[in-house]
């Protein structure tokens, strides 16, 4: 299979290197909407959140607080999201799994809108419990 992200990770395509060990890479983003932008990966092609192992998650997860800490400490940002998107229709482009370390600065012009209805409390409850259903079906 040919993935950018794997060739990144197996140093056939240039990667600008934060991180790495045997689960978790991490590299600069080469689109920079603001400087330090991180992108954190499993180190197994792995295509979203979908298929990701519960063991995957925990080491990929336990890394990010502190490349944060060094995106923070390195570029003197004041705030930082953390965007992971699955799907074409989320705005996935490539598909090995990857998380958006997004250093943010105060004024920099970035906005996510995150506007929309607030449903009422029984239509939240309806949604809540259907998730809730389909997580005890997933054997996975
Ligand atoms: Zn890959």
């Amino acid at each position: 299979m040919s993935c950018i992200f794997c060739e990144m990770i197996e140093g056939e395509a240039p990667a600008s290197v934060v991180y790495r060990d045997e689960d978790v890479f991490a590299a600069l983003d080469i689109v920079q909407p603001n400087p330090h932008k991180v992108l954190v990966m499993p180190t197994r092609h792995v295509p979203d959140l979908y298929t990701l192992s519960e063991g995957e998650a925990a080491a990929l997860f336990a890394v990010v607080p502190r490349i944060a800490r060094g995106i923070r400490r390195a570029s003197g940002c004041t705030g930082l999201n953390i965007l992971q998107s699955n799907g074409r229709d989320a705005g996935q482009t490539v598909f090995h799994l990857h998380i958006h370390l997004f250093p943010r600065f105060r004024d920099d012009g970035v906005r996510f809108d995150w506007s929309g209805e607030m449903p009422e409390r029984d239509v939240l409850d309806d949604m809540a419990r259907d998730i809730a259903r389909a997580m005890q079906a997933d054997s996975s």
